[in-house]
């Protein structure tokens, strides 16, 4: 019989697991990056939060997380759609919490218009902020994250990283192209401790989400209660909203010792959309 090798890593997930661990959540004042934002530190994680917001509200924030789940909270501002920025972020954030072992890619922004109409600026803005900012803040802790053999990168994407919707040129085009960049990463990184994956949230309930039921109205010419049942649920089968503390649980787990083989995947949290 063949011998199995006993596992040397810790057995089970336990409630301070990411304790002394650091994590960055870009765009984390909002939404399912706040969700994600508490559910590390929950588990012991260091965090630094990005994003933009009234800056009272920010360092409220801060105090809560840091109160609640005793860890060390740092708020870095950089707009995610300036290179330079999130250079110069990556670099501070390094020389006070120390070196970045979660990263989760999660700020993002929608845009709805059919092609023929679809404003340029907002191209370059969507591509910037929900897919190459991503690139910037991997190469920035790559290779650290490789030189100390132990890293997490998650990218939120979305079930649109997987799928097409009418309206969505920009974003479609941004979520698959962030996947493609997730299993590079994995690959790159797969030798190195580092596990990179992609989280593809169906519709979760959030300030994106009701932005964008106006434009949504406008281009399907559809009251807003029908936006939301013929157009934003129709492919949900369970017809329900996911939530940020379901997706702040997944990313969590990316981030366990149990899940060091999960790596170059494009997991969906979609009730049951991408199944169609
Ligand atoms: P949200 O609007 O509630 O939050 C977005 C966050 O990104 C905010 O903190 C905002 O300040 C920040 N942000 C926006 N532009 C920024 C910039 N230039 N620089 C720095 N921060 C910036 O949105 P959300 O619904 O929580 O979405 C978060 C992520 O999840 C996005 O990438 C989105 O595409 C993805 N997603 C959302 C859903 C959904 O149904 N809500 C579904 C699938 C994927």
């Amino acid at each position: 019989m063949d011998t199995i090798a006993p596992s040397n890593s810790r057995p089970v997930m336990h409630s301070r697991m990411l304790a002394g661990r650091t994590a960055l959540v870009t765009g984390s004042t909002s939404g399912i990056g706040l969700g994600i934002a508490r559910a590390l530190a929950a588990a012991g994680a260091n965090i630094a939060i990005n994003g933009f917001g009234d800056r009272v509200e920010i360092d409220a924030l801060g105090v809560e997380l840091s109160r609640n789940y005793d860890v060390s909270v740092q708020y870095v501002g950089a707009d995610m759609s300036q290179p330079d920025a999130i250079a110069l972020m990556m670099r501070e954030l390094t020389a006070t919490l120390g070196p970045v072992d979660i990263l989760v890619n999660n700020a993002g922004i929608q845009h709805v218009a059919p092609i023929e109409t679809f404003p340029r600026s907002r191209w370059d803005t969507i591509l910037a902020i929900n897919l190459s900012a991503a690139f910037h803040t991997t190469q920035a802790v790559f290779a650290d994250m490789k030189a100390r053999r132990w890293g997490r990168i998650i990218n939120i994407a979305s079930a649109h990283g997987l799928v097409a919707s009418p309206f969505k040129s920009a974003y479609v085009a941004a979520k698959h192209g962030l996947i493609g960049l997730t299993k590079v990463a994995a690959l790159e990184g797969a030798e190195a401790g580092i596990t990179a994956n992609a989280v593809c949230p169906g519709y979760v309930w959030t300030p994106l989400v009701e932005k964008q039921i106006p434009g949504q109205a406008r281009s399907h010419n559809m009251t807003e209660a029908e936006v939301i049942r013929n157009v934003l649920l129709v492919n949900q089968p369970t017809k329900r909203f996911a939530t940020v503390e379901e997706v702040g649980a997944l990313v969590t787990f990316l981030c366990s010792d149990q899940a060091q083989s999960i790596t170059g995947a494009a997991l969906p949290v979609d009730g049951g959309w991408t199944a169609h």
